[in-house]
């Protein structure tokens, strides 16, 4: 618009512009108050009486009452806040889904914590040898423990799992051919496929067998001069029934040693512990598919395992060691904090019961269902009485998620406590706790609310009580 067509304000518009308080007398008044006067303070002054302005002159703000400070003040206070929260915030997790890769997958032990705290705020060995006082090499931090733990005889952990993929087919198939069954070009989600990350990493895809069965016979039929690899790719997430067949591991590595070529197998979740002994189902674990003979097993660090985001490289030692002089492994590389966190986590496992009670995602998966229960009667006593006549609160079973893609069709029985609003709907109950202090995230069935126990800590019972009787404005 040119300044010709600008609407000259009306007088009472004129009027109330001058009743704008200036920034500094404002600013005064909030130091008078007690308000720390800093940059962000300043600013969200400014945007403040900005909006007074625009308000003014739109027609929408028509009241002197309304510029008195103590409205204006409350504005501020909205401005400062969502000028000064943290964008990155912990949310609480009420949906169920234990490896919930929107909410940031693992939640890692306090052990690990501790560590990243030890080594992110300060100096450290990362790339340092103690022994010797030389430079020493990153990957050497955690490579020791993986190998214990798996029975693997090297290894190295790049930025995530999808980054050892396309690393591990650089390293060992550029330019040439890896076969793989039909029933194994999985897309992982987030555009993340097999075949895509084939033709990244520069190999050609030889797709073999049928969509449901692949014979051993169909890989040996497809190895030529220019085969350079066969990939088994786990299929963690979905499952294939009816009339249906893969090649076992230890046959693909008989048929590859005949032709001197390596296995490699794409784990996806690459669980080091059995969790079958608590109802889930039985998954390979790494240390399994090692002493199946997998030449390479890449596998999360965020997912089954239950640490920080990683990708984990192991396999036979000549094949690592071209994996680690493979110049892109420098671009994939993992940072101090995840190796502190990763190696704290890795160390839990060396006693069963240890990994079990002090690794979040394995506690979770392995939590009794009698415990669940008792968590939702706690919270469930904390708002029910506090809700009455404004939502009814209740429990129920249902079934929680393993999440990450992995084990899709494994149900989990859970407790929920389910919240039925009764003046306002249950989307737009999800839409305030979502938008409170803390977030809190759960998810919608049958016109109920959901707070699944499972992914809810026992110490954020309280807080979540807390934040529900807020929305509520029952405290
Ligand atoms: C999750 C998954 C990936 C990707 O792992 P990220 O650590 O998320 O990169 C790759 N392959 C399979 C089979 C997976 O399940």
């Amino acid at each position: 618009m040119t300044s010709k067509t600008k609407k000259v304000p009306s007088a009472a518009a004129q009027k109330l512009l001058r009743e704008i308080p200036k920034v500094d007398e404002f600013l005064g008044w909030l130091e008078e108050q007690g308000h720390d006067i800093g940059h962000q303070a300043k600013i969200s002054v400014r945007e403040v009486l900005d909006h007074c302005r625009e308000a003014i002159l739109a027609g929408r703000l028509t009241a002197k009452k309304e510029l008195g400070l103590a409205g204006l003040h409350r504005l501020f206070q909205d401005r400062f806040k969502a000028r000064t929260a943290p964008n990155f915030c912990g949310v609480i997790n009420g949906t169920g889904v234990v490896i919930h890769t929107n909410l940031g997958r693992s939640v890692l032990p306090d052990e690990a914590m501790a560590m990243i705290a030890r080594v992110g705020g300060g100096y450290s060995n990362l790339e340092f040898d103690l022994n010797t006082g030389k430079r020493g090499s990153r990957y050497s931090l955690v490579e020791e423990i993986l190998c214990e733990l798996t029975g693997a005889e090297a290894g190295l952990v790049v930025n995530n799992n999808a980054a050892a993929v396309l690393l591990c087919l650089d390293t060992l198939a550029k330019g040439r051919e890896v076969i793989v069954s039909r029933g194994q070009l999985v897309e992982i989600g987030g555009s993340f496929r097999i075949p895509d990350v084939m033709t990244r990493s520069g190999a050609t895809l030889v797709e073999v067998g049928a969509t449901n069965r692949t014979h051993l016979r169909d890989y040996e039929g497809a190895i030529t001069a220019e085969t350079a690899l066969l990939l088994k790719v786990h299929t963690s997430n979905y499952r294939m029934i009816g009339f249906c067949s893969e090649v076992p591991l230890p046959e693909m590595v008989e048929l590859a040693a005949r032709h001197d070529l390596p296995v490699m197998e794409g784990l996806g979740s690459g669980s080091l512990l059995d969790l079958s002994r608590f109802g889930l189902m039985k998954e390979p674990t790494v240390g399994e598919v090692v002493k199946a003979g997998a030449d390479v097993v890449t596998f999360s660090g965020d997912k089954l395992l239950g640490g920080p985001q990683a990708g984990i490289i192991l396999g036979r030692r000549e094949i690592i060691d071209r994996i680690k002089s493979n110049p892109m492994t420098r671009a994939l590389r993992i940072d101090k904090f995840t190796l502190a966190g990763l190696e704290a986590v890795l160390r839990l496992y060396y006693d069963e019961e240890v990994a079990l009670a002090k690794i979040p995602t394995l506690a979770m998966l392995s939590v009794p269902k009698e415990l669940l229960a008792a968590r939702a009667r706690r919270l469930s006593r904390r708002i029910k009485k506090a809700l009455a006549g404004s939502c009814r609160v209740t429990m129920l079973k249902t079934d929680s998620r393993v999440g990450g893609g992995a084990m899709p069709e494994q149900d989990l029985p859970t407790t929920a406590v389910a919240l039925q609003p009764e003046n306002i709907s249950v989307n737009e109950l999800e839409e305030l706790l979502r938008k409170g202090e803390v977030p809190v995230i759960g998810r919608i069935e049958n016109d109920l609310f959901l707070l699944d126990m499972r992914t809810v800590a026992d110490r954020e019972i309280v807080p979540l009580a807390d934040l529900i009787l807020q929305v509520f404005g029952a405290v």
